[in-house]
């Protein structure tokens, strides 16, 4: 069983936010579909047509501000709040749900929605809700701006930070994610090599499943809530 000093490490994924009518480039319906990933999540795509790509983000952004929070999200925000050790959570969703729900110091790996980033020098803003290519970035007036989000072959962000924090968690959590997309899967590996007890919630076994030494299966915001009332006795 678990102890109260535990220092608990969570990755969140693409099935979190499924559950708050966010869609992901797996599904069948929704934004993606209309779109081939190299198109709108590559930088070579962001070059060839920087018009359509933030058109895409532009209406990811704006489906995402509309966007609640379900019981999962909510739930870790309960975690975090009342658990007596550390709870970091990392995400691989661009979304802001977490924070909505009331988690704080969420580890976007892949960026966010509500950030610009200026290709030139680097700037980092908040971004308009509608976005252009002929933005010019306020630090150095350059009109490279574009979504600060982490595409197909690029490297996630804070990578070194969430390193440090696999090698000090006591229980790694993986949530809605199929950790098949690299480096993801490698923080059970990595988590559970430095000691830690691994758990997986998915709506069905990932491939990853054997990995981990606990799973759970099922919708997250029936899963989480459940689970947190444990943990939190
Ligand atoms: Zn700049």
């Amino acid at each position: 069983m678990h102890v109260m000093s535990d220092k608990i490490v969570i990755l969140t994924g693409a099935g979190i936010s499924a559950e708050s009518g966010l869609g992901t480039f797996r599904d069948e319906g929704g934004l993606w579909a209309r779109h081939r990933i190299e198109d709108v999540a590559t930088p070579e795509g962001f070059a060839r047509d920087p018009i359509l790509v933030h058109e895409f983000y532009n209406a990811r952004r704006a489906q995402a501000a509309k966007a609640q929070p379900n019981a999962g999200h909510q739930a870790l925000a309960q975690l975090a709040a009342q658990h007596p050790g550390e709870v970091v959570v990392i995400t691989q969703n661009v979304d802001d749900l977490h924070e909505k729900a009331g988690s704080q110091g969420v580890i976007h790996m892949h960026g966010t929605l509500s950030g610009a980033l200026c290709s030139a020098c680097g700037h980092r803003w908040q971004a308009e809700l509608v976005m252009q290519p002929q933005d010019s970035c306020p630090h150095c007036a350059g009109t490279t701006t574009r979504p600060d989000v982490v595409w197909f072959g690029e490297i996630p962000y804070a990578m070194q930070t969430i390193e440090t924090h696999l090698a000090e968690a006591d229980l790694f959590v993986s949530i809605g994610t199929s950790a098949q997309v690299y480096p993801a899967a490698n923080f059970v590996q990595a988590a559970a090599a430095a000691g830690a007890r691994t758990l997986e919630f998915n709506l069905e076994p990932s491939a990853m499943a054997t990995r981990f030494d606990d799973c759970r299966y099922g919708p997250a915001s029936k899963t989480l809530p459940r689970w947190v009332a444990e943990i939190l006795g």
